[in-house]
């Protein structure tokens, strides 16, 4: 089948490749449609530590969109599709109007939601998940994953999103606080996926769970499963950073898809429109 991503980063925020150079990487690889998804910029205090309070993204913002949208006009001859896309960082219902006003402004073809703060605690950098864990206490990593997945239903909830960004990221340093024994992730995941449902939302298979160790993409075998059941479509996005993991995994990904019961995956067209796909 084709091979398609819709989640990369660039230099526009915290990727190491340009835009040309991840596109040039998919032409390369043959991938049939490669969305570009930077981050919206975070105003306020919502900053990891390692930003030392600088707005990520922010004053490169305008020339990304103007950038994008050339070449994804490039792109409409070409073998290799480019997409505007754009990673929302979910930091709460306050800052719902600006979410609008911006993906108004934007005028993406998809967006993705994506839960990475938890109050204003962004936990997928170590430093800022010992802050979290010392926030909830050593033996409430329950309460660490609930305040999670509850933020993850108002991202849901609001409407504003095509794609649920890696759905279990909150798994992320399970190495070093693992949720207590006899306690699956997939319970404490359950209102986030009816959620989602109800939402009409597609589930992304993010594989940059290997690159972070985890042996596992988000979401897990399991949730993947209980997704399936439900009916929850699914996409796939790389979460690459760098031309190194452009499409990375994909087949690997179809394969847990397909053994998890699916047979479609739901790709996106230039303005948005979902297609189903044969895998
Ligand atoms: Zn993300
Ligand atoms: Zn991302």
């Amino acid at each position: 089948m084709k091979k398609f991503d819709f989640h990369t980063h660039t230099t526009y925020s915290h990727g190491d490749d340009s835009p040309e150079k991840m596109i040039a990487t998919a032409q390369k690889e043959g991938i049939a449609t490669l969305g570009i998804s930077e981050h919206l910029p975070r105003l306020t205090n919502f900053r990891y530590s390692g930003e030392n309070g600088k707005i990520r993204g922010l004053s490169t913002w305008g020339e990304y969109l103007m950038k994008m949208r050339k070449l994804r006009d490039d792109s409409r001859n070409q073998q290799t599709k480019v997409l505007l896309g754009c990673e929302v960082d979910w930091v709460g219902e306050t800052h719902v109007s600006y979410y609008q006003e911006q993906l108004r402004e934007g005028e993406f073809d998809y967006t993705i939601g994506s839960v990475h703060f938890i109050g204003e605690i962004g936990f997928d950098y170590e430093a800022d998940w010992e802050k979290l864990v010392e926030k909830f206490g050593k033996d409430n990593i329950i309460g660490v994953y609930e305040a999670y997945f509850a933020e993850y239903v108002k991202m849901v909830e609001s409407g504003l999103f095509d794609i649920a960004g890696h759905l279990d990221l909150i798994k992320i340093f399970r190495d070093k606080n693992p949720l207590p024994a006899g306690v699956d992730i997939l319970k404490l995941a359950d209102k986030a996926l009816i959620a989602l449902k109800k939402a009409g939302m597609v589930m992304e298979i993010n594989t940059a769970g290997f690159a972070k160790g985890l042996g596992e993409f988000y979401p897990s075998e399991d949730i993947l499963r209980k997704a399936c059941e439900m009916g929850i479509p699914i996409t796939f996005g790389s979460d690459a950073h760098s031309v190194k993991r452009v499409g990375d995994k994909f087949e690997e990904a179809m394969d847990l898809a397909k053994k998890v019961g699916y047979t479609e995956i739901t790709v996106f067209r230039e303005g948005g429109k979902r297609e189903s796909v044969k895998i």
